[in-house]
């Protein structure tokens, strides 16, 4: 590229380059959702469509950033973890956020159409999304983040769930459902969801309790190291370039599953080597 006198301009930009070897995780959430969905109509408390459409795109993402190894969805936010070892725009902090942020917001409207075909989207009322990037050091605080999300989930869908039977099947208003709640504990919700309408709550749809969960599954196509300890990770640093898009291409080949299941508990980290690299 030609070089002008206007150069010197560049060394006022100032890159965040994130830490090597921790697991990047970059979480999106809708810029206001609460707006944004009761203008198109979302079902209360939970719309499936809407829920579906969120998937799509971050399955599409995952399809087109080999990097990420899995993300988990709820409401209006994904949270796509990157495989610790990623050079993707050699770590810089806004490339990847304001990448993730817009090819994410691109397939959402690319889609919508899919999903809400009777409700067109208007230029005043575009959806966006806004992103932040963490790292953490080792499986264990990446594993407590995800557990954070998914109990975020449970606390608001219980409540969410429990506030719009009151006002639907209970004839309340706002301000009546709000007052019924007020200082009710979980066991309490669950008790006045059976007792006064007749729901379980444990027999409501596993993706508005559970979220989404995706992963891409790796184990049909095994990477040559996976969990790298701190040598191999030097050691992959200087793997050859062929080998890198040898690798990408197998993890763009494997599958990416679906599951609405807890992931609290240790049963789903047992088979984190399946996706987690
Ligand atoms: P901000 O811009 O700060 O994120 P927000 O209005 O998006 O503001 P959030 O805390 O992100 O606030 O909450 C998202 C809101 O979007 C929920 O409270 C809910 O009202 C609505 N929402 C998101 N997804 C769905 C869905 N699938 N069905 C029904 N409502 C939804
Ligand atoms: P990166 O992802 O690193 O930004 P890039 O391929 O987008 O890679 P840029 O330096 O941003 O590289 O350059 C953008 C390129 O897009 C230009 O070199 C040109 O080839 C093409 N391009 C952009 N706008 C136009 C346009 N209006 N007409 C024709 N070509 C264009
Ligand atoms: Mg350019
Ligand atoms: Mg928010
Ligand atoms: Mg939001
Ligand atoms: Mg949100
Ligand atoms: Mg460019």
């Amino acid at each position: 590229m030609a070089k002008s006198r206007f150069e010197y301009v560049r060394t006022y930009e100032q890159d965040q380059v994130l830490l090597p070897n921790t697991y990047i995780v970059i979480r999106l959430d809708g810029r206001g959702f609460h707006r944004f969905s009761a203008h198109y109509g979302f079902a209360k408390p939970n719309d499936s469509r809407a829920l579906n459409l969120m998937n799509k795109s971050a399955v599409s993402l995952m399809k087109q950033i080999s990097d990420v190894c899995g993300a988990y969805g709820q409401s209006d936010e994904y949270s796509f973890v990157l495989q610790r070892r990623c050079r993707l725009f050699d770590r810089r902090e806004a490339k990847l956020v304001s990448t993730f942020a817009s090819t994410f917001t691109a397939y959402y409207q690319f889609y919508w159409h899919d999903y809400f075909p009777d409700q067109p989207l208007v230029a005043s009322m575009l959806p966006s999304f806004d992103a932040r990037a963490v790292q953490y050091p080792s499986l264990a605080e990446l594993r407590d983040y995800f557990s954070w999300r998914q109990a975020d989930c449970h606390i608001n869908n219980l409540y969410n769930t429990s506030f719009w039977t009151l006002i639907i099947k209970g004839g309340q208003t706002e301000k009546e459902a709000e007052h019924t709640l007020m200082g009710s504990n979980s066991a309490d919700k669950n008790e006045l969801l059976f007792s006064r309408f007749g729901i379980n709550y444990n027999n409501e749809d596993a993706m508005f309790r559970k979220g989404t969960m995706l992963i891409r599954d790796i184990s049909g196509a095994p990477l040559q190291t996976q969990n790298p300890s701190q040598k191999d990770h030097i050691a992959l640093q200087k793997k050859s370039k062929r080998q890198v898009e040898r690798e990408e291409k197998k993890r763009n080949k494997a599958e990416i599953v679906e599951s609405h299941d807890d992931i609290i508990g240790d049963n789903f980290w047992r088979e984190s080597y399946k996706w987690l690299s």
